[in-house]
């Protein structure tokens, strides 16, 4: 038995240690979960958006209590975890507020006397959930599957055990049924028999591509719906005709927030030949003047990375494509002290067979490659595995918009930097996994979508045979 340690990225300081849950733990939250489901689903919709509506609440009374603990857990800047709770504040009184409109009933005209299809719950959703947004990734998904009448259970990473308690506080503390909503500490590895369980009817990941080839590999053995969020590699294609001083603004933000550990994090940059020196100038400004530092000072803008694996790992990927041609033009190396700091880096000259734009990078490093043209940009952008965001930055909308169908990812976002929001679908295409959160798409993914038919027929049905 592993213990579960919660370790201070900023110091290298462990902060908690819990032993995982056992067994009986597990089943004892699976039968709760699926006991308070059955009188959950019957709760009317008005009366489960009363407490979403006091969930918002208290997540925005305890913001700077839960932002502290993701800043002293994960390491991310102490302003950023304060926007990170108010944002999961948002979400809950999004859907608290649309869920009814999303899940209403909807009639279609057949040779039925009526016949309409209506939103009924699935039962127990299981959240596999990664560490690096510990509160925003547990409620994108939690929001909407309690407001359709669905379960849940998170097993979050086990870099973040106080953050997966806190969250299960703070839906207790809204008036949730007991047992609706419970948190297992469980390594990766003892998911497995929580997926095989016939009380749980889906699963939904956000993490790693490799995790979700084993999560998928499980739910398709159960025959369960799987929502994968996964890795990402998203271009920021900057052309020609590019407001430059906004791009490489917006660059620095799109890239180094968090530390750069964010799927949707502008990773390749591609930059139209005739203007690649000036951005690339633009760009290592405004990196220079990251404030990098104490995440939990007000003024810092980059902190440490969450775990030491993980700055290795970006070592490695960094000293690979410099031996490979690759030009450091700013940062490059781990910052000398505790803590698990990476200097923010620019690296320039990169070609297409280099770890920086093969593989995901998962940290504060920013890949800067010429194209020819938008074509060649384009080429570039879906030469990945990945297929999550994009970015496209010009002046011609006309441009943008039909360079945009072409890109194969989830999103893209013209002038502007891709960002998750409650109001529009969020997932990917490709190694970026399947489904999608947010919006109506994303509270539909853990419903039976239930066709109801009432007779007598009217005429009689087009096709007469049975399937
Ligand atoms: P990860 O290793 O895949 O971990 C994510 C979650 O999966 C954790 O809870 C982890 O638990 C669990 N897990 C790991 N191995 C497992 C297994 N064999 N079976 C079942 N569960 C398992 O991902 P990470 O490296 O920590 O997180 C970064 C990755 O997540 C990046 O690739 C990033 O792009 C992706 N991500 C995607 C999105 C999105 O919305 N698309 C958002 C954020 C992050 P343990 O911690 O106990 O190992």
């Amino acid at each position: 038995m592993t213990t579960i340690e919660s370790v201070e990225p900023a110091t290298e300081t462990v902060r908690a240690r819990f032993d995982p849950h056992t067994n009986a733990d597990v089943s004892a939250a699976i039968a709760a979960a699926d006991s308070a489901f059955r009188s959950w689903r019957d709760v009317p919709m008005a009366d489960r958006a009363l407490r979403m509506h006091l969930l918002a609440t208290v997540l925005r009374d305890r913001k700077d209590r839960y932002a502290r603990l993701i800043t002293t857990e994960m390491g991310k800047p102490i302003t950023e975890a304060l926007a990170e709770i108010e944002k999961c504040a948002w979400n809950c009184d999004f859907y608290a507020d649309h869920a009814p409109e999303y899940l209403a009933d909807e009639d279609i005209a057949t040779n039925a006397r009526a016949s309409y299809v209506a939103y009924e719950p699935l039962g127990i959703v299981l959240a596999v959930m990664p560490w690096n947004y510990p509160f925003w990734q547990v409620i994108r998904f939690l929001a909407p599957a309690l407001m359709a009448g669905n379960a849940a259970l998170l097993k979050h990473a086990s870099n973040v055990p106080q953050c997966a308690l806190a969250i299960e506080e703070a839906v207790r503390d809204a008036g949730f049924p007991p047992g609706l909503f419970g948190t297992l500490l469980l390594s990766g590895a003892d998911v497995e028999p929580v997926i095989a369980d016939e009380r749980v009817r889906a699963v939904t990941l956000t993490g790693s591509t490799a995790t979700g080839k084993r999560i998928a590999e499980l739910a398709g053995r159960a025959v369960k719906k799987a929502v994968l969020e996964l890795g990402g590699s998203d271009p920021f294609i900057v052309l020609r005709d590019a407001d430059l001083g906004a791009a490489a603004d917006t660059a620095a933000k799109a890239r180094f927030q968090n530390a750069g550990q964010s799927c949707i994090a502008a990773k390749r940059f591609l930059v139209d030949a005739p203007i690649a020196a000036e951005f690339e100038q633009r760009f290592a400004d405004a990196i220079r003047a990251l404030r990098v530092g104490d995440p939990l000072d007000p003024e810092t803008q980059v902190g440490p990375l969450a775990r030491e694996d993980l700055r290795d790992a970006l070592e490695r990927q960094v000293a690979a494509s410099v031996r490979m041609g690759a030009r450091v033009v700013v940062g490059g190396k781990r910052r000398a002290g505790k803590g698990w700091f990476y200097e923010p880096t620019l690296l320039a000259d990169v070609t297409e067979d280099m770890p920086v734009l093969t593989e995901e990078t998962f940290g504060p490093v920013a890949a800067l490659l010429r194209v020819r043209d938008a074509d060649e940009a384009v080429r570039v952008a879906n030469s990945s595995p990945y297929g999550l965001g994009a970015a496209i930055w010009t002046k011609d909308e006309d441009i943008a918009r039909a360079l945009a169908r072409r890109i194969e990812s989830g999103s893209v976002f013209i002038n502007g930097m891709v960002a998750s929001d409650p109001r529009l679908p969020f997932g990917g295409v490709k190694q970026s996994g399947y489904g999608r959160e947010l919006s109506s798409f994303g509270i539909r993914e853990f419903v039976n979508i239930q066709t109801i038919w009432i007779g007598p027929a009217s005429t009689p049905p087009p096709a007469a045979h049975d399937e």
